[in-house]
């Protein structure tokens, strides 16, 4: 399953990617124009994920495929997508800022982020994983915990 989200669902796009799925916001595409009618037309590959009930009427009415999303707070909005098998997990394989595929830093790479973000050097210690394009550094840090904690939280 691949995504395309509307504006209002900023952390539902975060969360996807961090479960690893190739997920794509219309807030970072440079849209000229009306943005509902490109998400009408454009990227019908994926299944547009939106709050707006008037685009999800059209969307159906033109066969569009799109899940309209009901719950205002992001966990009920995953739980949403959990009942048309979503499945929210932790994976390792895709930044949740730009939605690129990550991989594993060369040395070089992930010093040049340490020093840059000013972080230890005890970093490389770590498995690490880098997004080339955001030249960001991702670990299984105290946020990963966090992240964890909330999924629980999810489920239940
Ligand atoms: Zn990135």
């Amino acid at each position: 399953m691949k995504f395309l989200t509307d504006r209002m669902l900023g952390k539902l796009t975060t969360w996807l990617r961090i479960s690893g799925y190739d997920t794509v916001s219309i807030a970072d595409l440079n849209v000229e124009g009306d943005e509902d009618e490109f998400m009408l037309k454009n990227l019908k590959d994926r299944i547009l994920l939106t709050k707006d009930r008037t685009l999800y009427r059209k969307c159906v009415k033109q066969g569009r495929d799109v899940f309209l999303i009901e719950s205002n707070d992001v966990a009920g909005q995953m739980r949403e997508l959990t009942r048309i098998g979503v499945k929210f997990r932790l994976v390792m394989d895709r930044c949740s800022v730009c939605n690129s595929e990550l991989r594993k830093p060369s040395r070089d790479e992930a010093l040049e982020v340490i020093r840059r973000e000013g972080l230890s050097e005890d970093m490389l210690d770590f498995e690490l994983w880098y997004c080339e394009k955001c030249r960001k550094l991702y670990w299984m840090g105290g946020h990963w915990k966090n992240m964890s904690r909330f999924l629980r939280k999810v489920e239940d």
